[in-house]
């Protein structure tokens, strides 16, 4: 069993980066003015104050908030099992919209299949829990159907 075979569905979350820089706030007049980032609100809001201060008539603000983020891998995750010591390989689980060819669902979806395309890479077949079985058939006659046509063309080829 090779690592291919560990595609599946992780769940994912965005969580606030907290090894990355502060969140920086920023205020831009409609003029074009900017604060620039600011490591406190106050300092931006200030900043606007003092800015329509000095010219009256620039009344209307944009603020804006930079904060950074990180995706996690939620804890009972296929991702967050591995990382955890559960042993397979991260770069392996690659597929997160990986949905059943048959019904649909994401749920418990794992990767069934790979049936090869005339050009590119090949073509995964993911099936939920209910689905796995039968869609794993279909593929595996499709790649004997694929695999006698490869073989009958080898024997015409090997007769012209
Ligand atoms: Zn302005
Ligand atoms: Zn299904």
């Amino acid at each position: 069993m090779t690592s291919r075979r560990l595609f599946a569905f992780a769940s994912l979350r965005l969580d606030p980066d907290e090894d990355a820089a502060a969140p920086a706030y920023a205020m831009t007049c409609e003029c074009g003015e900017t604060s620039g980032p600011m490591e406190q609100q106050v300092d931006a809001d200030l900043w606007a104050l003092t800015h329509t201060g000095q010219q009256p008539t620039h009344r209307r603000y944009c603020g804006t908030l930079v904060r950074a983020f990180r995706v996690v891998p939620v804890p009972g995750s296929l991702l967050h099992q591995i990382e955890n010591g559960a042993g397979g390989d991260v770069a392996a689980v690659v597929d997160l919209n990986a949905a059943c060819s048959r019904c649909g669902t994401s749920r418990g979806v794992a990767l069934v299949a790979t049936l090869p395309t005339g050009s590119g890479p090949d073509r995964p077949v993911y099936g939920c829990p209910e689905h796995a079985k039968e869609l794993a058939d279909a593929a595996e006659d499709t790649l004997l159907g694929t695999e006698a046509l490869a073989r009958l063309n080898r024997l015409g080829a090997d007769r012209g």
